[in-house]
């Protein structure tokens, strides 16, 4: 065989590779047609509902003060079992829930649609003997205000409880409480003292909660205290309003936001169905004005974890211009155990996406270690063996090969 011959029978097998995830693709972009149309339909429903116009459902103030927080009004939206209603309606006394009307026209028909099972109590959280309230021991790790540290050169400051959406799967559940709350100044304050005094902190999360439910005015604030430290270099907010709440990212907020660059953003979709045109439309507004945002994906079972579905959210974030920068293993929180995949269902996505997708797809698989102690990157084994200078190595399609240095 000629060099050509090698060749072309080595993209056809290329192209069988791929044949799978191709057919999964092109039915998941057939779904999302109809996602659409579902969507609107749900949108005039609610808007229908609450008397309110398309204006209105654009304006994030809007769509925070019409929160869905009751079951009562919830089903008339969601086709909910009248044991769903039960549960729902017990579980929300211990861990309330709220979502946008905007999240919630995104729910589907299906009874585990991803949106639903991120966003309405199930009754896998009365499960309670699993897990812990806290179990990255967050109290400990609180140096002054409302600070996080667990590294070196960073920290995080916690500045609300507040979120559009209480993901069911939250690691600060325990924070959400009964009532909506910001961190009071004086304790902003404190924190950003804290990093005057601290010249080896060069990066600062400001996330909560979600950090950009804070007023204009209040983001600014933060933003200029920390710009006027010199040994501040980047300057990170967490938001899933991205996801929940795509309207907050409005022009304003982003003009307040280039002024003090670098500035990053961290999101969080878990799934394909999140990154919706509206979201699409919000986030162009952030990366036009400089902003990179990045994607922090929670690994839920029975939501995302799989290998063709995680490998089309990655896909269609970088169509979206958000990098995947982390897919997290759930964390062993109290209520969240029917959660929880296993660290080998995770290998095993991360090993498919190495093989099938660009490397700017791949996001680096995150374990938390227990008690604060920081994240640990989780990857499949690729040197099967080592003895002095020679390695026995395994490639994407599982052959191995042996590396002599
Ligand atoms: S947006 Fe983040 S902080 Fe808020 S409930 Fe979801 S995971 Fe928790």
């Amino acid at each position: 065989m000629n060099a050509r011959e090698v060749s072309l029978n080595r993209a056809n097998e290329l192209k069988k590779a791929n044949e799978k995830f191709l057919d999964f693709k092109k039915k998941i972009k057939h779904q999302e047609l109809l996602d659409d149309l579902h969507y609107e339909k749900k949108k005039q429903m609610l808007l229908a509902f609450f008397k309110a116009t398309e204006k209105d459902w654009e304006n994030h103030k809007w769509q925070m003060h019409n929160r869905i927080m009751d079951v009562d009004t919830l089903q008339n939206f969601v086709s909910l079992t009248s044991k769903e209603i039960d549960d729902i309606r017990a579980l929300n006394q211990t861990n309330r829930f709220a979502i946008s009307p905007y999240y919630l026209a995104l729910i589907g028909e299906e009874t585990d649609d991803p949106i639903k099972m991120q966003s309405i109590p199930n009754s896998g959280e009365f499960i309670t003997d699993y897990g812990k309230d806290d179990p990255m021991a967050e109290e400990f790790t609180n140096p002054a205000g409302s600070i996080t540290r667990r590294y070196p050169d960073r920290l995080i400051i916690n500045v609300t409880n507040v979120c559009a959406m209480y993901c069911r799967h939250c690691q600060r559940r325990r924070l959400i409480g009964e009532n909506d709350e910001h961190t009071p100044l004086k304790i902003i304050n404190e924190s950003i003292d804290y990093i005057k005094n601290n010249e080896e902190i060069r990066d600062v999360l400001v996330t909560g909660g979600d950090a950009f439910l804070l007023s204009n005015k209040q983001i600014e604030h933060i933003l200029k205290s920390l710009r006027a430290i010199p040994h501040v270099e980047i300057i990170r907010f967490g938001t899933r309003t991205p996801v929940t709440l795509p309207m907050r990212i409005t022009d304003e907020l982003v003009s307040i936001l280039k002024k003090y660059h670098p500035v990053y953003v961290n999101t969080h979709f878990n799934h394909p169905k999140e990154i919706s045109k509206i979201s699409i439309k919000h986030l162009s507004k952030l990366i036009d004005a400089g902003i990179n945002v990045g994607n922090q994906a929670v690994l839920l079972k029975g939501i995302n974890d799989n290998k063709f579905l995680m490998t089309y959210m990655n896909q269609k974030l970088l169509m979206a211009r958000v990098r995947p920068y982390y897919i997290f293993h759930a964390k062993k929180v109290k209520g969240t155990s029917h959660f929880i995949p296993k660290i080998s269902d995770g290998l095993e996505i991360m090993s498919f996406m190495r093989g099938h997708t660009s490397g700017m797809a791949i996001p680096t698989y995150i374990f938390n270690a227990p008690g604060g102690l920081g994240k640990i990157p989780l990857l499949p084994s690729y040197i099967i063996s080592h003895e002095n200078d020679t390695y026995q190595i395994k490639t994407w399609e599982g052959n191995i090969i042996t590396y002599k240095e």
